[in-house]
């Protein structure tokens, strides 16, 4: 079967590697769609020395049952989790399924493959909608977590930061959660991600390569925010301590290396204004229900999200076009 790999810089290869056959409560799926996230962009251009599988927003259908397995058939389309907590450690039995210490994470195969073999208990059925397009549920997961790590409060005023697919989620499922006001912040170049920004709901737009963000909310919004969703790199937190208000939460997600890792803060601004400075890390991937159901019925209408599709083949291509082409893409999915 075919596999995508990737390292540095921005490369993709192609390889032919064996079909791992289903064991005891396995089940092998014929993999339809694999959406390219940020993170793969991120490991193209920075993170890997080595060849790295491509790809964790898996969807498919059931393609070999192995012994045991009573919950699927052949065809049943599934979403495959990219991490699943285990049920059974210390921090699972204590009510803290998030906080698992034994999680699954696909065994490391690449999502961009023809097949991938799985436990059974890492995949939850789905239908009515494409595989393109139920490959966002992943990205969507992302950003559920992010929302529910900030607590967003009923009338509230939420700067959300980075217009990148979870970004742009994220604008909606705040005011879904009941924000008064979104203010998204992007950049000039964002051009399709901003459109679709304000048709799920972000009441302004600030272009971070146009204005000084911290002085413009200043000026617009004198009370600070009351929540900030920060998903653009980590060093726009510190942008995100000083536009928030007093007792204001940060849901934070991101990830950085050779350097930019480090922020340095004034924690006196953190200590004075109270601020609280949560992390998202959606390991382990819960909430797939809610997420499909959210895109079937269109309350994310994943025809906006997903703009690019490219073939198992053309993985090089579809790193290029996710990583290059700020005007015209919000997310691109590999079709393997
Ligand atoms: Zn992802
Ligand atoms: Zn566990």
């Amino acid at each position: 079967m075919k596999t995508a790999y990737t390292k540095v810089p921005f490369l993709a290869e192609i390889r032919d590697e064996p079909i791992r056959k289903p064991g005891p409560n396995e089940v092998m799926v014929r993999v339809r769609a694999c959406g390219v996230c940020g993170t793969d962009v991120h490991i193209a251009r920075k993170i890997a020395h080595d060849w790295i599988a491509v790809g964790h927003e898996v969807v498919g259908e059931i393609a070999d049952l192995g012994q045991g397995v009573t919950r699927f058939k052949y065809g049943d389309k599934v979403i495959v989790e990219n991490s699943s907590f285990c049920g059974v450690c210390e921090n699972c039995k204590n009510d803290r399924v998030d906080l698992c210490l034994n999680m699954y994470n696909m065994d490391s195969q690449p999502g961009a493959a023809e097949y991938i073999t799985m436990r059974e208990n890492a995949l939850y059925q789905f239908d009515g909608l494409p595989f393109a397009h139920a490959a966002i549920a992943e990205p969507l997961t992302v950003a559920l977590n992010v929302i529910g790590v900030a607590e967003i409060p009923l009338n509230s005023t939420v700067c959300v930061m980075g217009p990148g697919p979870i970004g742009l989620m994220a604008v909606k499922l705040a005011k879904l959660a009941g924000a008064k006001t979104v203010i998204l912040v992007g950049n000039s170049h964002s051009t399709a991600r901003l459109a679709v920004g304000k048709e799920l709901g972000a009441d302004d737009v600030v272009l971070a390569d146009k204005v000084n963000v911290v002085d413009y909310m200043k000026e617009t919004y004198p009370k600070g925010m009351d929540r900030v969703i920060v998903t653009s790199p980590p060093k726009t937190l510190l942008e995100a301590i000083k536009m928030a208000n007093f007792g204001a939460i940060i849901g934070f997600i991101g990830i950085d290396v050779g350097g930019e890792e480090k922020v340095t803060f004034d924690v006196n601004e953190i200590h004075f204004k109270r601020l609280q400075l949560r992390a998202s890390h959606a390991v382990p991937n819960t909430m797939f229900p809610i997420a499909l159901d959210l895109l079937k019925r269109k309350v994310i209408d994943p025809a906006r999200i997903v703009t690019h599709i490219f073939p198992l083949d053309k993985t090089q291509e579809a790193l290029d076009m996710a990583g290059n082409n700020k005007a015209e893409v919000v997310k691109v999915v590999i079709e393997c």
